[in-house]
Protein backbone atom coordinates (compact mmCIF):
# COMPACT_ATOMS: atom_id res chain seq x y z
CA UNK A 1 0.00 0.00 0.00
CA UNK A 2 1.37 3.55 -0.81
CA UNK A 3 0.03 7.02 0.62
CA UNK A 4 -1.45 7.72 -3.10
CA UNK A 5 -3.52 4.64 -2.38
CA UNK A 6 -4.73 6.10 0.96
CA UNK A 7 -6.41 8.86 -1.33
CA UNK A 8 -3.89 11.90 -0.17
CA UNK A 9 -3.89 14.95 -2.11
CA UNK A 10 -0.57 15.52 -4.01
CA UNK A 11 0.21 18.86 -1.60
CA UNK A 12 0.32 16.35 1.60
CA UNK A 13 1.55 13.74 -0.92
CA UNK A 14 4.64 16.22 -1.75
CA UNK A 15 5.24 16.87 1.91
CA UNK A 16 5.43 13.07 2.68
CA UNK A 17 8.30 12.36 0.15
CA UNK A 18 9.90 15.22 1.78
CA UNK A 19 9.86 13.88 5.34
CA UNK A 20 11.29 10.72 3.63
CA UNK A 21 8.60 8.45 4.30
CA UNK A 22 7.86 5.60 1.39
CA UNK A 23 5.18 3.71 2.41
CA UNK A 24 2.48 4.42 5.25
CA UNK A 25 3.24 2.23 8.47
CA UNK A 26 0.30 -0.30 9.79
CA UNK A 27 -1.38 2.03 11.71
CA UNK A 28 -1.56 4.88 9.39
CA UNK A 29 -2.77 2.54 6.88
CA UNK A 30 -5.63 1.37 9.01
CA UNK A 31 -6.66 4.64 10.19
CA UNK A 32 -6.23 6.76 7.46
CA UNK A 33 -9.22 5.55 5.90
CA UNK A 34 -12.11 5.68 8.82
CA UNK A 35 -10.64 9.08 9.68
CA UNK A 36 -11.16 10.11 5.98
CA UNK A 37 -14.82 8.59 6.24
CA UNK A 38 -15.75 10.78 9.29
CA UNK A 39 -16.11 7.88 11.47
CA UNK A 40 -14.75 7.78 15.36
CA UNK A 41 -12.08 6.01 15.93
CA UNK A 42 -9.96 4.08 18.72
CA UNK A 43 -6.88 3.36 18.33
CA UNK A 44 -4.25 1.25 20.24
CA UNK A 45 -0.95 2.24 19.34
CA UNK A 46 2.06 2.32 20.98
CA UNK A 47 4.50 5.85 20.23
CA UNK A 48 6.92 5.21 17.27
CA UNK A 49 4.48 3.58 15.11
CA UNK A 50 3.60 6.98 13.49
CA UNK A 51 0.33 7.32 15.46
CA UNK A 52 0.81 11.52 15.12
CA UNK A 53 0.84 10.86 11.18
CA UNK A 54 -1.89 8.19 11.55
CA UNK A 55 -4.35 11.81 12.52
CA UNK A 56 -2.46 14.49 11.73
CA UNK A 57 -2.45 13.53 7.48
CA UNK A 58 -6.07 12.98 7.29
CA UNK A 59 -7.31 15.73 9.20
CA UNK A 60 -5.26 17.72 6.64
CA UNK A 61 -6.73 15.99 4.01
CA UNK A 62 -10.11 16.61 5.47
CA UNK A 63 -9.92 20.34 6.10
CA UNK A 64 -7.59 21.41 3.07
CA UNK A 65 -10.48 19.63 0.66
CA UNK A 66 -12.79 21.63 2.20
CA UNK A 67 -11.31 25.06 2.40
CA UNK A 68 -13.38 27.38 0.82
CA UNK A 69 -10.78 30.02 0.36
CA UNK A 70 -12.85 33.28 0.59
CA UNK A 71 -14.97 32.38 3.62
CA UNK A 72 -11.26 31.12 4.79
CA UNK A 73 -12.01 32.22 8.33
CA UNK A 74 -9.18 30.63 10.05
CA UNK A 75 -11.87 29.23 12.66
CA UNK A 76 -10.59 26.10 15.15
CA UNK A 77 -11.72 23.20 13.19
CA UNK A 78 -9.70 20.82 14.74
CA UNK A 79 -8.63 20.63 18.44
CA UNK A 80 -5.78 18.06 19.44
CA UNK A 81 -5.35 17.22 22.95
CA UNK A 82 -2.14 16.33 24.27
CA UNK A 83 -1.15 15.36 28.12
CA UNK A 84 2.47 16.90 28.07
CA UNK A 85 4.08 20.15 26.58
CA UNK A 86 6.60 17.75 25.04
CA UNK A 87 4.35 15.77 23.49
CA UNK A 88 2.01 18.65 22.18
CA UNK A 89 5.42 20.69 20.28
CA UNK A 90 5.88 17.07 18.73
CA UNK A 91 2.47 16.87 17.20
CA UNK A 92 2.59 20.44 16.33
CA UNK A 93 5.83 19.98 14.46
CA UNK A 94 4.48 17.26 12.75
CA UNK A 95 1.44 19.28 11.56
CA UNK A 96 3.65 21.93 10.20
CA UNK A 97 5.88 19.41 8.49
CA UNK A 98 2.71 17.94 6.63
CA UNK A 99 0.91 20.90 5.83
CA UNK A 100 3.77 23.23 4.05
CA UNK A 101 1.85 22.90 0.92
CA UNK A 102 -1.26 23.76 2.44
CA UNK A 103 -2.76 26.72 3.24
CA UNK A 104 -3.86 25.10 7.06
CA UNK A 105 -2.40 26.86 10.23
CA UNK A 106 -1.53 25.42 13.33
CA UNK A 107 -0.21 26.59 16.69
CA UNK A 108 0.13 24.72 20.04
CA UNK A 109 -0.22 26.09 23.79
CA UNK A 110 0.71 24.19 26.73
CA UNK A 111 1.18 25.80 30.22
CA UNK A 112 4.36 26.34 32.25
CA UNK A 113 5.30 29.06 29.31
CA UNK A 114 4.38 32.91 28.76
CA UNK A 115 0.73 32.77 27.83
CA UNK A 116 1.34 35.96 25.57
CA UNK A 117 2.87 34.47 22.76
CA UNK A 118 0.36 31.69 22.43
CA UNK A 119 -2.42 34.96 22.29
CA UNK A 120 -0.98 36.86 19.71
CA UNK A 121 -1.11 33.43 17.57
CA UNK A 122 -4.58 32.80 18.50
CA UNK A 123 -5.57 35.84 17.60
CA UNK A 124 -4.00 35.96 14.27
CA UNK A 125 -6.69 32.50 13.74
CA UNK A 126 -5.52 28.90 13.42
CA UNK A 127 -7.07 26.21 11.81
CA UNK A 128 -5.49 23.42 13.86
CA UNK A 129 -4.97 23.70 17.27
CA UNK A 130 -2.91 21.42 19.64
CA UNK A 131 -3.15 21.83 23.41
CA UNK A 132 -2.42 20.58 26.84
CA UNK A 133 -5.72 20.88 28.84
CA UNK A 134 -5.27 23.05 31.63
CA UNK A 135 -4.19 25.78 29.14
CA UNK A 136 -6.82 25.69 26.94
CA UNK A 137 -9.42 25.65 29.62
CA UNK A 138 -7.95 29.10 30.61
CA UNK A 139 -7.68 30.70 26.97
CA UNK A 140 -11.09 29.29 26.50
CA UNK A 141 -12.32 31.20 29.78
CA UNK A 142 -10.66 34.29 28.74
CA UNK A 143 -12.38 33.85 25.32
CA UNK A 144 -9.13 33.98 23.28
CA UNK A 145 -10.44 30.17 22.36
CA UNK A 146 -13.52 29.46 20.44
CA UNK A 147 -14.59 25.83 20.11
CA UNK A 148 -17.64 26.53 18.70
CA UNK A 149 -16.40 25.41 15.00
CA UNK A 150 -14.78 22.37 16.01
CA UNK A 151 -15.50 19.06 13.58
CA UNK A 152 -12.60 17.29 14.75
CA UNK A 153 -11.56 16.26 18.40
CA UNK A 154 -8.13 13.88 18.84
CA UNK A 155 -7.25 12.66 22.55
CA UNK A 156 -3.94 11.44 22.20
CA UNK A 157 -2.24 9.28 25.04
CA UNK A 158 -5.64 9.13 26.38
CA UNK A 159 -4.03 6.41 29.17
CA UNK A 160 -1.34 8.69 29.96
CA UNK A 161 -4.00 11.50 30.04
CA UNK A 162 -6.12 9.74 32.63
CA UNK A 163 -2.73 8.74 34.70
CA UNK A 164 -2.10 12.52 35.48
CA UNK A 165 -5.45 13.37 36.28
CA UNK A 166 -6.99 15.36 33.32
CA UNK A 167 -10.24 13.12 33.19
CA UNK A 168 -12.26 16.00 34.29
CA UNK A 169 -10.97 18.39 32.14
CA UNK A 170 -11.15 16.31 29.02
CA UNK A 171 -14.96 15.85 29.76
CA UNK A 172 -15.19 19.74 30.27
CA UNK A 173 -12.95 20.32 26.90
CA UNK A 174 -15.47 17.68 24.74
CA UNK A 175 -18.46 19.25 26.04
CA UNK A 176 -16.99 22.81 24.96
CA UNK A 177 -16.85 21.53 21.42
CA UNK A 178 -19.98 21.17 18.93
CA UNK A 179 -22.30 17.53 19.73
CA UNK A 180 -22.09 17.06 16.40
CA UNK A 181 -18.08 15.99 15.64
CA UNK A 182 -16.01 13.35 14.60
CA UNK A 183 -13.56 12.29 17.67
CA UNK A 184 -10.58 9.97 17.59
CA UNK A 185 -9.11 8.69 20.75
CA UNK A 186 -5.24 7.65 20.54
CA UNK A 187 -3.85 4.98 23.56
CA UNK A 188 -0.81 2.85 24.39
CA UNK A 189 -2.99 1.14 26.29
CA UNK A 190 -6.63 0.44 26.75
CA UNK A 191 -7.93 0.16 30.71
CA UNK A 192 -11.17 0.14 31.66
CA UNK A 193 -10.88 3.91 32.63
CA UNK A 194 -10.35 4.58 28.89
CA UNK A 195 -12.69 2.63 27.55
CA UNK A 196 -15.07 3.90 30.07
CA UNK A 197 -14.32 7.35 28.46
CA UNK A 198 -14.62 6.28 25.31
CA UNK A 199 -18.14 5.03 25.92
CA UNK A 200 -19.10 8.58 26.88
CA UNK A 201 -17.61 10.65 24.33
CA UNK A 202 -17.10 8.39 21.27
CA UNK A 203 -19.97 7.33 18.78
CA UNK A 204 -20.29 3.90 16.90
CA UNK A 205 -16.23 3.85 16.98
CA UNK A 206 -14.16 2.06 14.82
CA UNK A 207 -11.40 0.11 16.60
CA UNK A 208 -7.99 -0.60 16.09
CA UNK A 209 -5.11 -2.35 17.40
CA UNK A 210 -1.81 -2.57 15.89
P1 LIG B 1 5.05 8.67 16.15
O1 LIG B 1 4.63 7.27 16.51
O2 LIG B 1 3.93 9.47 15.60
O3 LIG B 1 5.71 9.35 17.33
O4 LIG B 1 6.12 8.59 14.97
C1 LIG B 1 7.38 7.99 15.15
C2 LIG B 1 8.39 8.40 14.07
O5 LIG B 1 8.07 7.79 12.82
C3 LIG B 1 8.43 9.89 13.79
O6 LIG B 1 9.78 10.30 13.77
C4 LIG B 1 7.80 10.04 12.41
O7 LIG B 1 8.36 11.13 11.72
C5 LIG B 1 8.14 8.73 11.75
N1 LIG B 1 7.17 8.29 10.73
C6 LIG B 1 5.83 8.46 10.75
N2 LIG B 1 5.25 7.90 9.67
C7 LIG B 1 6.24 7.34 8.93
C8 LIG B 1 6.28 6.59 7.72
N3 LIG B 1 5.18 6.31 7.03
N4 LIG B 1 7.49 6.16 7.27
C9 LIG B 1 8.60 6.43 7.97
N5 LIG B 1 8.65 7.13 9.13
C10 LIG B 1 7.47 7.57 9.63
Amino acid sequence: MSFKDLQLNRPLLRAIAESGYNEPTLVQEKTIPFVLEGRDVITSAQTGTGKTAAFALPILQLFFDNQDAPKRGKKIKALIISPTRELAIQIEDNFKKYSKYTNLRSTVIFGGASIEPQIEVLKKGVDILIATPGRLLDLHKQDIVNLDFVETLVLDEADLMLDMGFIDDVKKIERLCPDEKQVLLFSATMPFKVEQLANTILKNPERIEV
